[in-house]
């Protein structure tokens, strides 16, 4: 495992904090390096003439916004490599950038049997994959300053599952420790998955201009990540953004987090996928688009209970955007997911929130460990 700080050995502090800077928040200016470093203007261009001599950092033109533009400086992808894995019940997707975040790959695999139940299996088919993409783009683990690993379940601070009943078979052990040990690698990260798809969407997508939003993720369960003032917020122990547990009637059937009533009960994959007799949630997607009426009404039902519950969040956070992403067709649930939100959220909290699809689809996770591993959250 590569550690910035040891490729640039010999050199100042500063250059450290800025290549640091650099790596966190993507190509930059000299402005806001002098900025977001809170060092002087000498001081940051000795560090970035040092570290362009060290071939890490590179000066590009900048795009025209009005004026001249300015030059911005990127990390090559001598810095080193970030790496994203996304696991999902039915994928694994790694996505592979380099330190100035230039996307170098991103690929999925099907998963043969359910991620859910069978951890390790899962964890070894992503080892293999990381190993292969890697070597799809001619590096080498040596270089990987960072791996964000995300993983379908509430996750505590520590790396484990929040609720272990929401993933048993994952409940046992550490996924972080587990994919270390098999790619015999320090510096992974591990993080819920709706978690890294706001990250991601925030730093690269339908969140990028803006600060408080709350991107939801529907997929077989129901998860959701928070970003406040910039920030991905996990809450007290880690758990925040599980949406799909918010109770919608606290007589309802039982669910399997062991509440009742719960979002997911209603407007989850597994409810959707049973009620529709499709196969997966792609088939479903497809029936929607075809306008299959049952199909429609049922996705159109989950976007309303789905606005219901976020119109509770609406009145807490008063978020600038919503999110939706993990799942092909959310276009059919946005216009009934608004009304929902407008049954249970004050009007001015209505009126000022966007609701938008992801722009970052089916990538959204690996990229948010992608995102991790280059700590934009730091
Ligand atoms: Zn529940």
């Amino acid at each position: 495992m590569l550690d910035i700080s040891g490729t640039i050995v010999g050199m100042n502090v500063a250059a450290r904090r800025v290549a640091e800077v650099l790596r966190n928040r993507g190509p930059r200016t000299r402005a806001e390096l002098i900025m977001l470093t809170g060092l002087s203007r000498p001081t940051v261009g000795g560090a970035l003439s040092s570290l362009a001599k060290a071939g890490i950092v590179v000066e590009e033109p900048g795009t025209p916004a009005g004026g001249r533009p300015a030059a911005v400086f990127r990390l090559t992808r001598k810095a080193g490599i970030a790496v994203g894995v996304d696991i999902g019940r039915r994928h694994i997707r790694v996505a592979v950038a380099d330190l100035g975040h230039t996307l170098l790959a991103d690929q999925a695999i099907r998963l043969d049997l359910d991620g859910d139940d069978h951890p390790h299996h899962a964890l070894d088919l992503a080892a293999a994959q990381v190993t292969a993409v890697l070597t799809a783009v001619g590096a080498s683990l040596d270089e990987v300053a960072g791996i964000g690993l995300g993983i379908p379940a509430p996750l505590t601070r520590e790396g484990r599952i929040g609720s272990p009943e929401l993933l048993p078979a994952w409940a046992e052990l550490s996924a972080r420790d587990e994919l270390m040990k098999r790619l015999d690698t320090q510096g992974v990260r591990v993080e819920n998955d709706a978690n890294l798809a706001a990250l991601a969407e925030h730093t690269w997508g339908a969140g990028k201009d803006c600060d408080d939003l709350v991107y939801v993720k529907l997929a077989t369960g129901i998860g959701a990540g928070i970003v406040l003032a910039g920030r991905l917020y996990r809450g007290s122990v880690g758990t925040a953004g599980e949406l799909g547990h918010v109770t919608l009637d606290a007589r309802g059937p039982v669910c399997r987090c062991g509440n009742r009533g719960c979002v997911e009960l209603v407007a989850g994959g597994r409810v959707l996928l049973a009620q529709s007799g499709a196969r997966d949630l792609d088939e479903m997607a497809t029936l929607a688009a075809q306008g299959d009426p049952s199909c429609r009404r049922l996705l159109a039902d989950a976007g309303r209970y789905l606005g219901i519950a976020l119109g509770g969040m609406l009145n807490l956070l008063n978020p600038d955007r919503i999110i939706v992403g993990g799942f092909t067709a959310v276009d059919v649930l946005l216009e009934p997911l608004r009304l929902g939100l407008a049954e249970t959220a004050m009007a001015a909290a209505v009126e000022a929130v966007q609701v938008r699809p992801g722009h970052l689809g089916e990538s959204a996770g690996a990229l948010g460990g992608v995102a991790l591993a280059l700590g934009v959250d730091k």
